[in-house]
């Protein structure tokens, strides 16, 4: 009980609190969700996969958002729109941003429903436009063309710009849409850059990395995943420093008022709000276990506990198998 106390006091901080802009790209294993923060604006690219809605869904409670004033999800591949109803059945959403492109899975059709219950409807950008998010402008760089076979070249690709300093969200736009961004003398150049397509060979063109010219990169990609992302030839052709959530966890860029750029990555859940349930008890048998005994009760009786003091304050006792 006191756990979820402080909890509730330390998400008062909230987004007033945020200086400049902050960019958490958020550790959704091989998955992208990018959350961004700006004067108490905010807006999040991406929602992970189907699994990762909860995770998303509870790192912006941590943070003390309610509303999301711009909600993407940059083309309708799960790992980028799998969690998106979680986010839309729990926040007021105010803009709802998608190509104009569909998908016939359920996750995709899941979203649309979420979408259609909370009675908002989709704006579908052309390139060109803009978006604010408090001081934060950006402009949307692709998809050039609607015709695309390549799903991922639908992608939603934007440009940031804040306190003249640039970030490029690339998504998972793939070399053909990158060759249309070039050929449309879109311009490139960022100081920022979030990988295309989880670092995979397909994304990254030569031409293009050099035109975006990035001193700081960030790879969306999950350990171990099986696609082998992120491909050794591209991190070779990335210049300046490359920042990976499979080897850092969730990254947050900030940048301040007066531009200064700084990169702060954790292991661990980077909001102070946030605590490591260490140990699960049994609702029905309070008895407590180690996160990873063979002797869990089922979901519905399984009950986080922060501490050792906090499982005996309410009660519980030590698991003879996991000894906790
Ligand atoms: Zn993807
Ligand atoms: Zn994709």
């Amino acid at each position: 009980m006191l756990s979820i106390l402080l909890l509730c006091c330390l998400a008062l901080s909230g987004t007033e609190a945020v200086m400049g802009l902050q960019v958490h790209f958020i550790d959704v294993g091989q998955a992208d969700s990018t959350l961004l923060i700006d004067s108490g604006k905010t807006m999040l690219i991406d929602a992970g996969n189907n699994a990762d809605g909860r995770l998303v869904v509870r790192y912006l409670q941590n943070l003390g958002i309610e509303h999301i004033d711009i909600l993407v999800g940059t083309h309708p591949h799960e790992d980028h729109i799998g969690g998106l109803d979680d986010v839309i059945e729990n926040f007021s959403i105010g803009q709802i941003v998608m190509p104009a492109k569909t998908h016939n899975t359920q996750s995709f059709e899941d979203v649309l429903d979420a979408i259609a219950g909370s009675g908002r409807r989709i704006t579908v950008p052309k390139v060109g436009d803009l978006f604010q998010i408090g001081e934060s402008t950006l402009t949307l760089l692709a998809p050039v063309r609607t015709d695309y076979f390549n799903i991922n070249d639908h992608s939603l690709v934007f440009k940031l710009v804040r306190s003249g300093k640039r970030i490029l969200f690339a998504a998972d736009a793939e070399t053909v849409s990158e060759w249309h961004m070039i050929g449309n003398k879109a311009d490139l150049a960022s100081d920022i850059l979030k990988v295309g397509h989880h670092g995979s060979d397909t994304s990254t063109n030569t031409t293009f990395i050099g035109q975006v010219s990035p001193t700081i990169s960030i790879v969306h990609v999950g350990k171990a995943n099986p696609y082998a992302h992120p491909s050794q030839s591209v991190l070779k052709r990335i210049p300046g420093t490359i920042y990976r959530t499979d080897l850092e966890g969730t990254i947050i860029v900030s940048i301040s008022e007066t531009g200064a750029i700084s990169v702060d990555t954790h292991r661990q859940h980077p909001n102070p709000a946030w605590q490591e349930v260490l140990y699960i008890g049994d609702s029905s048998s309070k008895i407590y276990h180690r996160i990873t005994c063979s002797a869990l009760p089922g979901a519905a009786l399984q009950v986080g506990l922060f501490s050792k003091e906090e499982a005996l304050t309410c009660g519980y006792s030590p698991c003879t198998v996991c000894k906790p």
